[in-house]
Order: C-alpha cells, then structure tokens, then sequence
C-alpha cells in the first residue's frame, strides 16, 4: 500500500525578504570584487521548491497554501512589544535589527507567513487532513527568543507551532531540531516548561553576545517544571553521518520514548552538510534520508505517525535543496531518488562520541537512559 502523501505548505511573501548582500564585507573592501549574497536568501528556498516540485519525490507531495500569522498567535510565545517593535522597524525600511539579522519592508510580512505557514502545517496534521507536513518557510526561527531577534530570525516558528498544538489540546509536544546551530531561541522559549521537550544537535559555538546567550551545552537542561526538558547534544566539528544517527538513537530516541509525545515536530535545517558556508559538519545526502527515516519511526511509534518539519537553516543555494530531498526520500521511506554530488567524504565514525557521552551523562539525571 502506498504511503500517505505529504503536504508541503508554502506561501509567496516567504520571498519579500530581502537580505541584499555584501554582509561579510562591511564596511566595503577592495579585496572583494563580487560580494557574496547574504547567506539567508531567496536563492536557497526556491531551489528546495523547485527540487521538491521536479524532482522524483514530487508525485508523492501535494502543495498547500501557507497562511500569516496573526499578531495574537505571534503573542503565544513573544513580547507584545517586540512583536511592536519588528512591525515598525520593517515598516520604516529596515536595517540590521540586532547582529546579523538583516530586514528590509517586505521581511514583516515574509515574517507573518513564515510563522502562519509552520502553525498552518501543523494544524493540517491535527486536523487530519494529512498524516505528515513540511513548512517551507523563510525567515528561519530557532534563534528568535521571546523578546528579542537573533541568527537572521524574528519569530520562533518551530516553537510557535508546537505551542498551537498544545493549545489544540495536545499533552505533550516533542521539537527535534538538527539545523547544525544550537535551537538557542526553542530552547529559550520552553525552558522552564515540562510539556515540550525540546532536542537540539548542533556543532559547538557556544554564546553569541547579549542577543545570543545560550550556548548549547548538555548542562543547559531545562529549569523548574521545564528540568530535564531541554537537551542538547554538542557534536564536534566534522560530525557527520554517523554521529547525527548516533545522536538520535542514543539520545533522542530513548528520551523521547519516555516522553512519549503526541506530536513530533522537526526544525529542519539542512546547515550541518558537508557543503555549506555556515556549519561545519559533514552530513551527506544518506545522512539526511536516515535523519527523516528515523523522524517518521518515531512518529510512528509515538504519534499514530503525525509528523510535521519546519524548514529553518541551510545556506548552500544547491546542496540544501538536495539534502531536503533526500530528507523527505527518508520521512516517505522511498529509499534512495537521487544521487548525491557531493557524497565523496569519508565518514569520521567516531567524531560525534564525546559529545553524544556528555549529553548521555547529563540526561541520566532526568531520564532512565
Ligand atoms: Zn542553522
């Protein structure tokens, strides 16, 4: 028996957000003749629709319209008066609104339709108009905190999402985030609170300043109601296929089994590939197929299947959009459609150890792994 389809949502203002370019050679400099675009661009998005659309994949998709947030939803999680204050500094033609976050008029409502189109995504799955979702949405939001904008993000679309899923009367949420960046804002977002269980595997990076003080680290677990609830896993630099499945099976896997949510939601990133400017893992196309394979056996397992992935990051404008393909080929389990270009580098099998240990060692405390 064929597979349920998946439903990709998408909505067009995703595209009126203009990062421009040039934000690695500011202020201007002679040695650099052609600037790079931002690297949070139009560029990547569409080529993941286009590969999604073309590609072998696409008889299985159907295509859904996205939607815009309202400021209400947006209020779940943010600050009235940052939700204010985003609206205004968009409308009055943008700028750099905290570190690397560039916006421009059209980010507000690019901004509105990334975080309406993850909750729309999710409402499908409740809903059940389809089993499993895909939110392609731009900006990005696993680095927005509450009251404040970070990492190129202005609303928490992941954390959004699953806060509209408890609100429609879901117990228990579980957000697996694997954008190769600590889900600094999730984290923030959820951090004193037992009902969302928020995983993050990301390289070290550590805090980013005021904007940015998380840091990823094991210890960071959770306060409060919230002890235990928050998990991060710190794979070392070059971490790839290996160690991205090994962190699922021995950390998020055996956690999220006592957990047991009723809903899955992925903050999928495709920034931790071999081939892209902002991380530095090695994950590969098969890497990124077994990351979704082993997304929808826990849905399974957990959720009657209902799975919903929230696009975040992914910066190379071509292998993005092939390690999302290849993502979807393992939550549809259709096996291998495509070739992977870039599929030359040898795994380093135990990269990912220490890490995966620490975060094993911190995690026993609160659950019997
Ligand atoms: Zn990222």
């Amino acid at each position: 028996m064929a597979d349920p389809d998946l439903h990709v949502f998408w909505h067009d203002d995703a595209l009126l957000h203009d990062t421009g370019s040039g934000v690695f050679e500011s202020p201007p400099s002679p040695l650099i003749e052609v600037s790079e675009l931002h690297p949070e661009n139009d560029v990547r998005i569409r080529n993941i629709r286009s590969s999604l659309r073309e590609g072998p994949i696409a008889p299985r998709l159907a295509w859904r319209d996205g939607r815009h947030a309202t400021i209400p939803e947006l209020e779940m999680l943010h600050d009235p008066a940052y939700v204010e204050q985003v609206r205004e500094f968009c409308e009055s033609g943008g700028g750099l609104l905290g570190g690397h976050t560039v916006v421009s008029a059209g980010t507000w409502p690019a901004a509105l339709s990334s975080a309406g189109t993850a909750i729309a995504a999710v409402e499908a799955v409740l809903d059940g108009d389809c089993l499993r979702s895909y939110a392609l949405v731009r900006p990005p939001g696993h680095h927005a905190q509450p009251g404040r904008t970070d990492g190129y993000c202005m609303f928490s679309n992941t954390a959004l999402a699953a806060e509209a899923a408890l609100r429609r009367g879901v117990e228990r949420v579980a957000i697996v985030d694997w954008d190769v960046h600590h889900g600094n804002g999730t984290q923030e977002c959820f951090y004193g609170r037992g009902d969302v269980l928020s995983c993050s595997l990301h390289m070290p990076h550590g805090s980013w300043g005021p904007a940015h003080p998380q840091t990823g680290s094991t210890l960071e677990a959770g306060i409060g109601d919230g002890a235990g609830y928050n998990v991060n896993v710190e794979l070392a630099y070059g971490s790839g296929d290996t160690a991205y499945e090994s962190a699922m099976q021995r950390v998020v896997l055996p956690i999220l089994d006592h957990f047991r949510p009723g809903l899955i939601l992925i903050a999928a990133g495709q920034d931790a590939s071999q081939f892209d400017p902002n991380g530095r893992q090695c994950l590969s196309m098969d890497g990124f197929r077994r990351l979704g394979e082993l997304a929808r056996e826990l849905a399974d397992r957990h959720c009657d299947g209902r799975l919903a992935l929230i696009q975040e990051g992914g910066y190379g404008r071509s292998y993005t959009a092939l390690c999302m393909h290849a993502t979807l080929e393992g939550v549809l389990a259709t096996g291998p459609l495509l070739e992977d270009p870039m599929g030359y580098l040898p795994d380093d099998e135990t990269r990912g150890d220490a890490g995966i240990a620490a975060a094993r060692g911190s995690m026993r405390r609160y659950w019997p792994i």
